[in-house]
């Protein structure tokens, strides 16, 4: 059996039905089906307004983002398709910690719920250090259909390397 390295952490029998999908070849209907859009968030500015945005609706009270990036460093190997930083440097004599969120360059050519989701992930983040229950909490008021799409874009990463696509 092939090891499905983005849905390891899903239970067995989800996991068999994107197998049967795979070998039906059917993966890419299940998704064009879906996720057949794709969004215009497609520079940092747009992605900075985008980000700001859902922080206003849901997290008023959080630190104000510094800087909001399309990041194409980085990369699946090392899992990350988001990183949350807070940058410390010294201004004006004092240390001033810069908050800032880089989002995989991946998403700018992706669906517009991919997107949504990882930055409500990032922003989660903010309040929330950990993937605790807490922070699940969170990223599904800000997106009531969060673990769907979590498990629907891990399904989106399994497509686009399979052989053949790309
Ligand atoms: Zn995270």
């Amino acid at each position: 059996m092939t090891p499905l390295r983005y849905l390891q952490a899903y239970p067995p029998h989800l996991q068999e039905q994107v197998r049967q999908l795979i070998a039906r070849d059917r993966l890419g209907d299940y998704l064009q089906q879906r996720y057949a859009q794709r969004h215009d968030v497609q520079n940092d500015k747009a992605l900075y307004l985008y980000a700001q945005d859902l922080r206003q609706q849901f997290l008023r009270s959080a630190p104000p983002l510094d800087k909001v990036l399309y990041d194409n460093r980085l990369d699946l190997t090392h899992r990350a398709l988001g990183l949350n930083t807070a940058v410390t440097r010294v201004q004006g004599g004092k240390l001033k910690a810069k908050k800032e969120i880089r989002i995989a360059s991946l998403f700018k050519d992706a669906a517009p719920q991919f997107l949504r989701m990882i930055v409500v992930h990032e922003l989660a983040h903010l309040r929330e250090r950990d993937h605790s229950k807490a922070f699940y909490q969170l990223c599904q008021h800000m997106e009531p259909d969060y673990h769907q799409l979590e498990f629907d874009l891990r399904v989106y990463l399994t497509w686009r390397e399979l052989p053949g696509i790309a």
